[in-house]
């Protein structure tokens, strides 16, 4: 057993409002730079979606990189080693920079300088690539949004001229979540293997993983070999970027930027122990929809004596193991099972988790969707449809992700009668599957 410790987040998606303040304090601290205006180490993206860069989620779009096999093996799409140098200049299957946006600023100078006119002056988006000013913005991070908003328009015009009622409906029944990204920190991390120049590494004491600028030669075999399209090129240093989990703030005991400056309070940073002699094993699991479960085999319980035992002996430092046995992650991972990895079937073990979202609650709960002892009787009933979630969390296994709404249910209902009713502890517990200890 090789003892390793790692640190984790969860962000809980029932709490995100899509605000981007997380987006936009990371950007201050780590890409207000040039060459790097369009990176967006951690984006909030609008769900479903096709998401930022577009389609990253569709693995076979991006040929020119790497893949995973189900033997946990990494190798190169299209052939040996000598193609893929071959290929290195062009990688041509990289997504470009219409794939992200065209990053834009305002023309201030007219907004603020305009001689006085009938109307009132319009700031301009300008290329910040070009200088140009730009007739029209066609893409850009959550379009989907916008689009959202057009079709509630149509559809509402569409009944008030009495014409397609269907199609109001439809869109009633339509959904939209936010999902906060950043780089995944994987055990078993894609980027790393792929990179040619051995610049990408994980590091030992808290499984961070960073790029080494001095040793990039900015190949990008990284952007194509993350499967979570994490890393981001900056075309005037010539190298490789990518979230660093705010490692300063760490050392310093610091949360993360985004952690910190979160409105929802929706991210929760913990220390994980785990058994790097299992990585390989765990990444090799067959069955895609076993990827979840083989994850959770790699983490070992913090509180257990023998573990204890053998971090120490191996040098995990005391202050680790500690905060190992208080982790809000581990407790929401492994022991209440409500928080799930973003797309296990990549097959890198990734370490930013998430809690799904039930919302909304109120109105599921108000049309007996849900059982008085928050039971969800018929999945299918919800409005976020239950196979959704699980194709983005386990790999669209769909019972996990059932029980960890119950489990959240059955809490919030908990608190309700225990703060509100002022109900005891036993008498709300009854016929739900929440054991005094979760409470
Ligand atoms: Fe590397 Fe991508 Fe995993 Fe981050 S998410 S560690 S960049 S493979
Ligand atoms: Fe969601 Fe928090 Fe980011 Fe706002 S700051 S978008 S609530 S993760």
């Amino acid at each position: 057993m090789k003892i390793r410790a790692q640190i984790g987040m969860v962000l809980n998606l029932d709490k995100c409002i899509g605000c981007h303040t997380c987006s936009v304090t990371c950007k201050n601290v780590w890409t207000s730079r040039d060459g790097v205006e369009y990176a967006w180490f951690n984006n909030v993206e609008t769900k479903p979606g096709i998401g930022y860069p577009k389609e990253w989620e569709n693995q076979e779009k991006w040929k020119g990189g790497w893949v995973r096999k189900p033997n946990g093996k990494l190798e190169p799409r299209q052939g040996g080693r000598l193609k893929i140098l071959g290929n290195i200049f062009a990688n041509p299957n990289m997504p470009g920079i219409d794939d992200y946006y065209e990053p834009f600023t305002y023309d201030y100078e007219h907004l603020q300088n305009a001689p006085e006119m009938k109307t009132p002056p319009t700031a301009r988006p300008v290329s910040v690539l070009t200088g140009k000013k730009m007739d029209k913005i066609e893409w850009g991070p959550n379009w989907e949004d916008d689009l959202g908003g057009e079709f509630a328009k149509r559809s509402k015009d569409a009944l008030f001229e009495g014409i397609q009622k269907e199609m109001y409906s439809a869109f009633e029944n339509t959904f939209m979540m936010y999902l906060p990204r950043l780089c995944e920190h994987c055990l078993n991390p894609a980027c790393v293997a792929s990179c040619p120049s051995g610049s990408i590494y994980k590091r030992e004491d808290d499984g961070i993983v960073l790029i080494d600028q001095d040793k990039c030669r900015g190949w990008r075999m990284c952007v194509s070999g993350c499967p979570y399209k994490k890393i981001y090129y900056n075309w005037t240093s010539g190298k490789a970027e990518k979230c660093t989990f705010c490692y300063p703030r760490i050392e310093g005991g610091q949360p993360t930027v985004c952690s910190e400056t979160c409105v929802g309070r929706i991210r929760y940073l913990g220390v994980l122990l785990y058994d790097a002699d299992k990585i390989d094993e765990a990444a090799a699991v067959e069955d895609p929809k076993s990827l979840y479960e083989a994850q959770l085999g790699v983490f070992l319980d913090p509180n257990a004596p023998e573990v204890i035992a053998e971090a120490q002996k191996q040098g995990i430092p005391q202050s680790w193991l500690d905060a190992a046995q208080r982790s809000p992650v581990y407790k929401m991972a492994m022991e209440w099972k409500v928080a799930f990895p973003l797309h296990p079937e990549y097959r890198t073990l990734p370490m930013v988790w998430y809690i799904p979202p039930l919302s909304p609650i109120q109105s599921a709960m108000e049309n007996g969707l849900i059982g008085e002892n928050g039971i969800i009787p018929d999945v299918k009933d919800l409005r976020i449809p239950i196979q959704y979630l699980a194709n983005l969390l386990t790999a669209g296994k769909e019972e996990p992700v059932v029980k960890a709404l119950e489990t959240m249910v059955a809490m919030r209902r908990y608190m309700r009668k225990k703060s509100v009713e002022k109900v005891s502890d036993a008498a709300t517990l009854k016929g739900t599957h929440l054991n005094p200890a979760q409470v």
